[in-house]
């Protein structure tokens, strides 16, 4: 009875050991710190980003970016509709 989960768990435990030992991850390079992750499992989860950390300043730059371009522009569309006479 033992003897099947045993199997198991060996075969689990050398999955993980080929990925370390022989390069079946994945390569990740980060956009953000510019970190290389060699053989990181493929389901990693802050891919493509090294950690979650990246992946938030990845967010955080990318709402910044989208939040910009409204408020560049406000100031224009104002002067259109009030604007001197
Ligand atoms: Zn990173």
């Amino acid at each position: 009875m033992n003897g099947a989960e045993l199997t198991l768990e060996r075969s689990a435990w050398a999955a993980k050991a080929a990925i370390r030992s022989y390069g079946l991850g994945v390569r990740i390079h980060c956009p953000i710190c510019k970190t290389v992750l060699e053989n990181a499992p493929d389901d990693f989860g802050p891919r493509p980003f090294c950690s979650a950390r990246c992946k938030l300043v990845d967010l955080g730059n990318w709402f910044n970016e989208s939040y910009r371009i409204p408020t560049a522009e406000r100031p224009e569309d104002k002067d259109d509709e009030f604007g001197p006479s």
